[in-house]
């Protein structure tokens, strides 16, 4: 009986505060029971029905909507029950404590998707897609989790690992009975499949980290040396004035933080102070933190006055632009280039001339923009497990074209193989489970 009466779950759905709707998700084998009590008959599925909602005394909590959705055309594949009440948190915590009574227990964080999932209504992204949505910091975000919702992204990991399982089995096979008896199988062929398997990981982990950055916003941190105008250009992004800036080198001792947006997409940019020797103990601990944050940056902005300074080496993770700033002192004209591979941006802070390069070139680095079509989003735990099919993918050539070891390819294409399933979730560990929707919200 005890395993029956925690099959349910009951949760708060939407508490929008007085004035709004309260929603209350119920799902498990007990719904058409506990609906059946609640109504005095059993409920229609898919009907809107009216309902005073009483507690045990038979006192009136709030009068609302119940609706059941019979298994499995549910959002987590079991019998669902939705209660609309008034949106007030006692009303709607007086329903969840009814419904305890009538046999459901409280949801953990994200086990509905949980439940979605394992009844396979979601795969893994899809899943993530939904507290992705719930959290989109701007639209670009939200409308790329709702392409995640759809399958874009699974589809295209579900096909590479389509590919990838078909060599694997080639190779195999040629293990097993020796090459010589498989006419339709030729190095060559199997090395063709492989590159090809390649490029398609290389494009699918650049849109993923893309996806990443539209979920995430990027990070930009600004680096340079005091007074080259750091505190000026966040204040001309972020059209305000936040950062106190002064003439006096050295005033930016802690990392100032702005949020933006830019045609949609979310940046933090992060003022730093300015980096030079400095014997002053606060300064030394402002420039330690400014190349701490430059670490986990995803771009870095260095900042120099007009041809007077030289770019800084220190950084190797993060993508970098080096921002020309005073061209108005130094009579030069806007403009955005690429030297031996870096972009150099020659704007003015102050007088806000190309200051419109920089927003374009912050978009697309954010992953918005002309880039946005079909992109979708996606989590660092996807860019990552994209990062090592595609190694595996690499060693697995490796083996083929240079060793001639086929066992090792096979192992290799199995390790692939594995990675793109942890993706949408065809492999994985309770372990992956437990940590992904626990941090989703409760009645989600
Ligand atoms: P930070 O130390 O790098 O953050 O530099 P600030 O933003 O505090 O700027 C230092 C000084 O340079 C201030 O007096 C700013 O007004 C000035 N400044 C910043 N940008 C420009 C610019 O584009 N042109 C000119 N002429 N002065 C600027």
């Amino acid at each position: 009986m005890a395993a029956d009466r925690t099959d349910t779950i009951a949760a708060i759905a939407t508490a929008p505060g007085a004035g709004g709707i309260g929603v209350v998700r119920v799902s498990g084998k007990r719904v058409p029971d506990i609906a059946a009590q609640l109504l005095g008959q059993a409920a229609k599925p898919r009907h809107a029905h009216l309902m005073d909602l009483c507690d045990a005394a038979g006192q009136c909590i709030d009068t609302g909507l119940l609706l059941l959705f019979p298994a499995p055309a549910s959002f987590t594949g079991e019998d669902v029950m939705e209660l609309q009440l008034h949106g007030s948190q006692a009303v709607l915590r007086m329903a969840l404590r009814r419904l305890h009574e009538l046999g459901a227990r409280p949801a953990r964080a994200g086990e509905f998707s949980e439940r979605a999932f394992l009844n396979g209504k979601l795969d893994l992204t899809q899943a993530e897609a939904i507290a992705d949505l719930i959290n989109a910091g701007s639209e670009a975000a939200a409308r790329a989790a709702q392409r995640s919702l759809h399958g874009e992204f699974s589809q295209q990991v579900d096909a590479l690992a389509a590919a990838i399982l078909a060599t694997r089995v080639q190779v195999e096979a040629a293990i097993d009975f020796g090459d010589e008896d498989i006419p339709a199988l030729s190095l060559q062929g199997l090395i063709a499949q492989l590159t090809q398997a390649q490029s398609g990981l290389q494009a699918l982990m650049q849109a993923a980290e893309r996806g990443r950055r539209l979920n995430d916003g990027l990070h930009v941190v600004i680096l340079g040396r005091p007074n080259v105008g750091k505190s000026s250009l966040l204040n001309a992004l972020a059209a305000d004035e936040r950062a106190i800036v002064t003439s006096q080198a050295g005033t930016t001792r802690d990392l100032l933080r702005e949020v933006i947006r830019i045609d949609g997409a979310e940046l933090t940019l992060v003022d730093t102070a300015g980096l030079r020797e400095s014997h002053d103990a606060i300064e030394r601990e402002g420039i330690r933190r400014a190349l701490s944050e430059a670490d986990r940056a995803d771009l870095i902005v260095h900042v120099v006055e007009e041809a007077a300074d030289v770019p800084l080496e220190r950084t190797q993770t993060a993508e970098r632009l080096v921002v020309h700033n005073k061209i108005d002192m130094s009579h030069g004209s806007p403009c955005r280039e690429w030297i031996e591979g870096v972009e150099h941006i020659h704007l003015s802070a102050r007088s806000g001339a190309g200051l419109d390069l920089l927003r374009e070139s912050l978009a697309q680095h954010a992953g918005a923009g002309a880039s946005e079509a079909g992109s979708f989003s996606a989590r660092q735990r996807h860019v990552l497990a994209l990062e090592r099919a595609l190694e595996s993918v690499q060693d697995a050539l490796r083996a083929l074209a240079q060793q001639g070891s086929w066992e090792l390819a096979a192992e290799d294409l199995r390790h692939a193989h594995a990675q793109l399933g942890e993706i949408t979730g065809a492999v994985s560990t309770e372990d992956v489970l437990g940590q992904i929707f626990a941090n989703f919200c409760i009645g989600k």
